[in-house]
């Protein structure tokens, strides 16, 4: 417990002030100290030194925490409690605690609805919503009741789910265990981990070990809640994600791996129309049997993948080995850690052949996003950075936010002096569609746009996208010739790999982009090329495939036309 205590981070302490202040006006009481404790929260996240190493005068003296708040934190990291906050989540029913996660909905909106609607229940809210009645009810509208319901439909779909990057380990450790302790058997994984989907629910695996081994095993484990019916059998443990386990015999095991990898309308196409063989030592003996072209898990999708692989015209998808350069980065010179020279050398040592530093805008001051002079000053450092290391080559480029009216964040001249823009919303992102398509659109249309920035803004599991129409983007960006990130960070994965088939069938360039804001986040390359093979993509569609000669050209030919165009 000591350690756990001691581990404890800045912004942990920053939720206890943060989550007593929004109790506080949930039950009305001094709002004078609730937002004393707000303050404290912000300043406490934004302190550079960790609470957890201070010594009780240090502690005092830091800017911004009065002996009050330093006596609260002393409480939190000897106990890893805080008493004045256990005792209002008391006096506040379960309900009431789940309905404050609800976006959109603050602590007096939620005082409103327990209070005066009477409503203690996330299922209550929706079904009140349902009847029109918070729409109806004073201060709330058609609107926020709409933004209610698609936020608790969000919360739902979410609950119990995990990022594919956050199971991988345990997955492969469960499949690792399983083999040293039972040597004599097969343990295969299957289901929407082994489809790489951007996240999964369980760890399913199969195994032809008798059905009953395992539960014997486990039925009496400490922590861990079994349930076994026939075939299957589920653990679920208090602190990872649940394993689900089907066991077949030796000739089904492959069969049964099968099943349950695909996607139901990949399976409903298969069974419509092929037949699964009486033995099967492996999955490639279902399609032999059927004389079909392998198709590996993650693109077992939808039916059409069914009527390539009969011609035998299935794509070859990207591997992590045709990612040639690391496109979008993040230096210390905006909210990255390294410095650009520490992140040349860590490309080169990784046996890339470019870097493009796309460092954030001057509009975004929070990340510390550059000036124009900034921006001057840092292309001075790249080009002496570009002679000490060549040829290894750092592409000068800049995140550009997209502004509120679409535009981008600097006038031509400072825009022309990048070989790539990539142009990205960070700011009012809840929006209607007709604003975004109108925000992006304008974005596509610039002519110094070479990148369209994580599309829809989405963070899987805790953030909708703001609404685009997809089809209309991807056209646009084909008219424009603007390439289409897929942001490779696990949480990102935007574009969502559903559209990339279309955006290639557009002649779109898609480009898997680390979005890297330290030396560990250029390996999110590898889970953009993960979620790129569901959708087929190939290395010559992506950017960040093309080689250091080929992405120069590429940079020409897109200056060129620029040139040609009227600003
Ligand atoms: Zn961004
Ligand atoms: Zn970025």
């Amino acid at each position: 417990m000591l350690t756990y205590f001691c581990s404890m981070t800045n912004t942990d302490i920053s939720e206890f002030f943060s989550a007593l202040s929004k109790l506080m006006d949930l039950h009305g009481e001094d709002s004078f100290k609730s937002k004393s404790y707000s303050i404290a929260a912000y300043t406490i996240d934004q302190l550079e030194a960790n609470l957890a190493d201070m010594d009780d005068a240090t502690l005092r003296s830091s800017k911004g925490i009065g002996a009050s708040t330093a006596a609260k934190i002393r409480e939190i990291l000897d106990t890893g409690k805080l008493m004045q906050l256990e005792e209002i989540m008391h006096r506040t029913p379960s309900g009431v605690l789940d309905i404050m996660h609800i976006k959109g909905l603050g602590p007096k909106k939620v005082r409103t609805i327990w209070q005066e609607m009477g409503i203690e229940s996330v299922g209550e809210l929706e079904y009140a919503c349902h009847e029109n009645r918070l729409a109806a009810f004073k201060g709330f509208g058609q609107k926020t009741q709409e933004a209610v319901l698609q936020n608790i439909a969000f919360i739902r779909n979410s609950q119990g789910f995990q990022l594919w990057a956050s199971a991988e380990a345990t997955a492969h450790n469960w499949i690792a265990r399983l083999k040293q302790s039972f040597a004599q058997y097969q343990f295969l994984l299957t289901g929407a981990f082994y489809r790489q989907m951007e996240t999964v629910a369980a760890i399913e695996i199969v195994s032809n070990m008798p059905a009953d081994t395992l539960p014997r095993l486990w039925a009496n484990a400490p922590g861990i809640e079994m349930s076994h019916e026939g075939n299957t059998m589920l653990l679920k443990m208090s602190d990872n994600i649940p394993i689900r386990f089907y066991f077949a015999d030796k000739e089904k095991v492959a069969i049964t791996q099968f099943r349950n990898a695909c996607s139901e309308t990949f399976l409903t196409a298969f069974e419509a129309e092929y037949i699964f063989p009486e033995k099967a030592i492996n999955e490639a003996d279902i399609f032999k049997a059927n004389h079909l072209q392998f198709i590996p898990a993650p693109m077992r999708e939808s039916a059409e993948i069914l009527e390539k692989s009969k011609a035998n015209v299935l794509p070859t998808p990207i591997e992590l080995s045709d990612i040639k350069g690391i496109i979008h980065s993040h230096s210390k010179w905006s909210d990255g850690q390294e410095t650009l020279e520490t992140m040349v050398q860590h490309a080169i040592s990784k046996g890339l052949q470019y870097l493009v530093i796309s460092d954030h805008s001057q509009a975004a001051y929070y990340a510390n996003g550059l000036s124009p002079d900034r921006v001057a000053a840092q292309q001075i450092e790249i080009d002496a950075l570009n002679q000490k290391y060549a040829p290894f080559k750092i592409f000068k480029s800049i995140e550009a936010d997209i502004l509120n009216d679409g535009s981008l964040d600097y006038d031509h001249s400072a825009l022309s002096t990048f070989d790539l823009v990539i142009a990205s919303v960070h700011s009012n992102l809840k929006m209607t569609q007709e604003k975004a398509m109108q925000r992006l659109l304008s974005a596509i249309q610039n002519p110094f746009t070479t990148i369209l920035g994580h599309p829809t803004g989405r963070l899987l599991l805790s953030r909708e996208g703001y609404p685009i129409d997809h089809k209309m983007i991807i056209e646009a960006c084909s008219d424009y010739d603007v390439v289409i990130e897929i942001n490779a960070h696990p949480r990102r994965l935007d574009l969502d790999w559903q559209w990339v088939e279309y955006a290639m069938s557009k002649g779109v360039l898609l480009s898997i982009n680390p979005d890297a804001h330290s030396l560990a986040g250029f390996d999110d390359i590898y889970y953009g090329c993960k979620i790129a093979q569901k959708a087929g993509l190939t290395a010559t569609q992506n950017l960040s495939s093309f080689s250091l000669v080929e992405m120069e050209k590429f940079v020409e030919s897109k200056k060129r036309k620029r040139n040609l165009q009227p600003l």
